[in-house]
């Protein structure tokens, strides 16, 4: 079971994000990582270790400004627990990013059937998510996501990004859990309450 945190509001995503993943540590994970969106550009940090890692490679988050953004704990199920198939995923046009939990059963199918022409950096199902969301992108981030998803067979909680909706974080989950939720501050994602 791995664990998804995402916030956007007015404080710097990171800190917030990692406090976050070491309140899913309990669930277990291989490998971390948190992406943030800053001047509609994506930056990603990620560790084969634990948490405390990326806290040290991002000063707490502090040296990694950002008002939205994600985080994920990996249990590695497609590929070990490496940097590179550590979440969160980013599409090749680097528009996108995705934090995933669960099972893409047909990924593969889904490689030959769409992403052919395609490259992968990793061994996950959840690179093929993203790149499937960005290949099906046309201007209209939910029709992607609800494409795309209608594709996927399997479990998975999504946390999403994307540059052109630079204060947004998108979410869908089909068979795993998520939450979402709205304050006056911010609103949050997470794998549990
Ligand atoms: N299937 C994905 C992977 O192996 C996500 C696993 C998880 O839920 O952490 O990267």
């Amino acid at each position: 079971m791995c664990g998804i945190v995402g916030y956007t509001g007015r404080a710097n995503a990171a800190p917030i994000l990692l406090d976050g993943l070491k309140k899913l540590e309990y669930r277990g994970y291989d490998s971390a990582g948190v992406a943030v969106i800053n001047n509609k550009k994506l930056f990603v940090s990620k560790t084969a270790g634990r948490i405390s890692a990326l806290c040290e490679k991002t000063d707490n988050g502090e040296n990694f400004p950002g008002f939205t953004g994600i985080g994920h704990t990996r249990w590695a199920t497609h590929g070990n627990p490496t940097v590179e198939n550590a979440h969160p995923h980013v599409s090749n046009d680097g528009k996108f990013s995705i934090v995933h939990n669960g099972i893409i059963e047909n990924a593969e199918e889904i490689k030959t059937d769409f992403l052919s022409n395609d490259s992968f950096y990793s061994q996950t199902d959840t690179e093929v998510a993203v790149k499937l969301i960005s290949k099906f992108y046309n201007n209209d981030v939910i029709t992607a996501i609800k494409i795309a998803c209608k594709e996927m067979t399997g479990t998975f909680a999504f946390g999403i990004l994307c540059t052109d909706l630079p204060d947004k974080i998108l979410a869908t989950a089909q068979g795993s859990p998520l939450v979402a939720v709205k304050g006056e501050t911010g609103c949050w994602i997470a794998s549990d309450i």
